[in-house]
């Protein structure tokens, strides 16, 4: 990976300095009076984490109305893993936009989306044979794998996680752990829906993998019971939840007893899916292989697209008809899936998250070393963060988190955070961001850092 954008195949553009750049306050003048319009014109309930408005992005920086040049340390969420505007989604999706730009995949369909199934089925783990459905956003992924595993089993019992995070629609506010912001005042949610103990290190005693998985089966099998379970749900390294990565042996486990008594394994890899951990999907890392994959995110370069993909047999199940959407795998989408997939390819974006990982969890553990708040750096790949506590105890510590994101903002580096306790910094950097960046990043978390601890 080269540092100057002449030769960044995805830099966001030709002529974009990749650099750190502040030439007004965080936000400027003219942020300011745009946030202005915003706060008169766009409903209070859509929240900004950084209110700086975006003027043109690429490889890894965000460059605003006012001209100042930020590090990215947020990808959107994790979208932007290829970079923004990166050159083949670009190229992709400025030849399907001249060509067509929407039929309904339902009523005449085109060749992207059937090539992005492809993709899909060729990606995700397990070599047997598979299916996909495209959608338009993760939480309606999520919505469409419950929907197939019922109507595969037959049954209706969904089981999710303490922490989990699925999305905001209603079902899937119901599978999300988090009362607030996500759910509070928007019940009544959708029934058959059980929450089992997660895996979670830092916080449940130190219970391996086994130990825990043993846990909450005994949920499952004592409180839901065994043969009304439809699908068990889980994300492989929890995102909004706090980047919680589960002892290993407890997603294997999970996916045996969903093996043995009937019951549909669905891994949401909306936010770790996409090389993000280093692998296509993070359930590759312990050989987990699951019965469904609901992907998102990462996977189209910025354009909403989301899927499911999975056993023939199990997304075979519903009715024809019975799956779909007017936009689901809208043409311009697909051709940025294409796109984002042919750049993951082409740049090997797996082995640079390993990389980024590398790089991001050695500054990191050393900083622990000398700022007390900092409880844990976990992560895997590209997918990064840190937990803060009160100095020598398990005490979540928001309001420092709040204060170094705020610390880091004001110096022009978008870094989030997240957590049931709201106490998790995460670090999602585009995959191409270039080291230069990185470093530079990191070190302004480190200012931060001891700026407010
Ligand atoms: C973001 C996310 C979702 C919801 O995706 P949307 O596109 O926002 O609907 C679901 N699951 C996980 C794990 C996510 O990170």
């Amino acid at each position: 990976m080269t540092d100057s954008t002449a030769s960044n195949p995805v830099a966001g553009g030709p002529g974009l300095p990749q650099q750190r750049l502040l030439v007004t306050g965080i936000p400027g003048p003219r942020s300011q009076a745009l946030l202005a319009r915003r706060t008169a014109a766009v409903a209070a309930g859509v929240g900004t984490t950084l209110p700086v408005f975006i003027e043109r992005a690429g490889g890894g920086v965000l460059v605003d109305v006012d001209g100042n040049s930020l590090i990215d340390f947020g990808s959107g969420i994790a979208v932007v893993s290829v970079g923004n505007a990166a050159e083949a989604v670009v190229s992709r999706v400025q030849d399907q936009l001249a060509r067509f730009t929407h039929t309904c995949f339902m009523v005449t369909p085109y060749d992207g989306y059937v090539e992005v199934c492809e993709a899909l089925n060729r990606l995700t783990p397990g070599d047997h044979e598979k299916r996909s459905a495209l959608f338009n956003s993760g939480a309606e992924a999520v919505e469409n794998a419950v929907k197939i595993a019922r109507a595969h089993t037959r049954r209706q019992s969904v089981v999710v996680f303490d922490h989990a995070y699925h999305g905001r629609t209603n079902l899937t506010m119901a599978l999300t752990a988090k009362n607030m912001p996500y759910k509070h005042s928007f019940g009544p949610f959708a029934p058959e829906i059980y929450r089992a103990p997660m895996s979670y290190p830092l916080r449940d005693g130190g219970l391996d993998g086994a130990e825990a998985a043993r846990r909450a089966i005994d949920v499952i099998d004592k409180q839901v019971g065994a043969d009304e379970v439809a699908c068990v749900l889980i994300e492989p390294i929890q995102g909004e939840g706090g980047f919680v990565v589960p002892a290993p042996g407890f997603l294997p486990a999970l996916a045996q007893w969903c093996r043995d008594n009937g019951a549909v394994f669905v891994a949401d890899e909306i936010q770790t899916g996409f090389c993000r951990t280093g692998d296509w999907f993070a359930c590759e890392h312990e050989g987990v292989v699951p019965d469904l994959v609901t992907t998102a995110k990462g996977i189209a370069g910025g354009l909403p697209l989301a899927g499911v993909t999975g056993r023939a047999d199990i997304m075979d199940a519903p009715h024809v008809g019975g799956l779909g959407g007017t936009y689901g795998g809208n043409p311009l989408a697909c051709a940025a899936a294409l796109g984002a997939i042919e750049t993951m390819e082409s740049l090997d974006l797996r082995e640079r998250a390993r990389r980024i990982g590398a790089v991001m969890t050695e500054r990191l553990t050393e900083m622990a070393g000398r700022y007390d708040v900092i409880g844990e750096v976990r992560g895997r790949g590209a997918m990064v963060a840190v937990e803060l506590l009160r100095a020598g105890s398990h005490e979540p510590d928001a309001a420092v988190a709040a204060a170094v994101a705020r610390a880091c903002h004001a110096e022009g580096l978008v870094v989030l955070t997240c957590g049931t306790y709201g106490n998790v910094l995460r670090l999602l950097p585009p995959l191409v961001m270039p080291d230069h960046l990185l470093d530079e990043g990191l070190t302004v978390l480190d200012k931060a850092f001891a700026a407010s601890s």
